[in-house]
């Protein structure tokens, strides 16, 4: 036998949401990422998370992404991963460059805090904050209390907070309409009985 190969697509729709040759000026890149975060939703393709991966000056889209977690059967594939991952596809080069920014629409959970480093960008814009997600059940792990602090020795730009209550308001429409808060821990199939475990809540995706 081979093993399957590591296979995480955005869905169809992206393309059309986020053609390629999008060009945006900073105040609107965020507004095409909670764009992508309530589509993904409306779609039923994914978790209320998206982010994308802009060349900082010309404002260029390198890729898009959003959470794919559940479709795709990968638990890594959360919307900054994607965003990387395609972005360094794109280029040619696991290391994006200082003159790329992500831009995510909720703060990065620990496993994409660490992606944003090994990822080479040089700057990082977040929309909902760690409290927003964990206001609706969402738990983004044991993330540095300083997390952007972290980033920033490391030369990194961040601007947290922008349009929060708007990106706020996305994952709080989620939870509202009862989508599902999905953790490694709530069990797939043959999954061991964990009920015993205390859970925080469902993984930030
Ligand atoms: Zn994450």
């Amino acid at each position: 036998m081979t093993w399957e190969p590591l296979v995480v697509a955005l869905p169809p729709w992206v393309a059309g949401a986020a053609p390629a040759g999008t060009a945006l000026p900073p105040d609107e890149r965020m507004g095409l990422v909670l764009e992508l975060a309530r589509r993904n939703v409306a779609e039923g393709t994914g978790g209320p998370f998206a982010a994308a991966v802009f060349e900082s000056a010309s404002g260029r889209l390198v890729a898009p992404g959003v959470n794919v977690v559940v479709p795709s059967a990968v638990p890594v594939a959360h919307a900054e991963i994607v965003a990387l991952g395609i972005a360094g596809r794109a280029r040619g080069s696991y290391d994006l460059g200082a003159d790329t920014e992500l831009v995510t629409s909720t703060e990065p959970c620990t496993m994409c805090f660490g992606a944003c480093l090994w990822s080479g960008i040089g700057t990082l814009v977040t929309g909902a904050t760690t409290a927003d997600a964990e206001a609706v059940g969402f738990d983004e792990g044991p993330k540095p209390p300083d997390w952007a602090g972290e980033l920033r020795r490391r030369g990194m730009i961040v601007v947290t907070g922008r349009r929060r209550e708007e990106a706020a308001a996305v994952l709080a429409a989620y939870a509202a309409a009862g989508g599902p808060i999905y953790n490694g821990r709530s069990g797939g199939p043959g999954a061991p009985d964990r009920s015993m475990i205390p859970s925080p809540g469902g993984s930030h995706a």
